[in-house]
């Protein structure tokens, strides 16, 4: 099973892509979170890839590929992964498209209404639990319930850096369902429904895809 995990941010890509790797035991790649811990690390590229994040702008192709590629030879991906935040451009998708094909691409709409709210009272734990203080907040305020982790806000959910990415979404990445629909893998979801709607609808999805 290999698919894809496709909206704007906030549309809740990370929360069901979790969920659905525990249900299916395939792992869930966040290209959001491997550029994270790159920049936790401290590393050349973790600066250049912190500088753009902040400013939610994509990072290079030429960073991302790179980074996905090497990702996707781990022995995990053997039976099949869960891709969240990529591809973010055609130019993504048609690179990825001469290494992998995906058997589905599901794409999560949520009114722009929604979006702004669901960033700005997101918290995350350094394991990559997403939380939301009003709609799926932590049971101890501010902790991690799988870890224990201090929760934080991720430095570019503020408002002002939400805008942003929600035009490089429009600009960018939207163009990208065109890609899919074409090829006939893209699967449609309400995103605006709560967590638990949404990962009823996904399951269904991926219950019905030819084994
Ligand atoms: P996310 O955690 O998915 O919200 O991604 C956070 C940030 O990481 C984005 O705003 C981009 O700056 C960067 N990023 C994540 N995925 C990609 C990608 N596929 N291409 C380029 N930049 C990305």
């Amino acid at each position: 099973m290999k698919i894809a995990l496709f909206g704007p941010p906030g549309a809740g890509k990370g929360t069901q892509s979790k969920l659905i790797s525990e249900k299916f035991s395939i792992p869930s790649i966040s290209m959001g979170d491997l550029l994270r811990a790159e920049v936790r690390k401290g590393t050349a590229l973790g600066k250049e890839a912190k500088t753009l994040m902040d400013e939610g702008q994509l990072v290079p192709d030429s960073v991302v590929i790179g980074m996905l590629r090497d990702r996707l030879q781990g022995s995990d991906c053997d039976g099949g992964f869960i891709l969240d935040g990529f591809p973010r451009a055609i130019s993504q998708a048609t690179v990825l498209d001469e290494f992998v094909k995906l058997d589905a691409v599901i794409n999560l709409s949520v009114d722009d209404r929604f979006l702004i709210q669901r960033i700005t009272d997101r918290r995350m734990c350094p394991c990559g639990t997403a939380y939301h203080l009003v709609f799926n907040p932590p049971i101890r305020p501010g902790v991690c319930d799988d870890c224990g982790e201090k929760l934080y806000q991720r430095d570019d959910d503020t408002e002002e850096t939400v805008l942003k990415r929600l035009k490089v979404y429009s600009e960018q990445t939207k163009p990208v369902l065109e890609f899919y629909r074409k090829r006939g893998v893209l699967r449609e979801i309400d995103g605006n429904k709560s967590i638990a709607c949404i990962r009823h609808a996904l399951i269904e999805i991926l219950d019905s895809l030819p084994q």
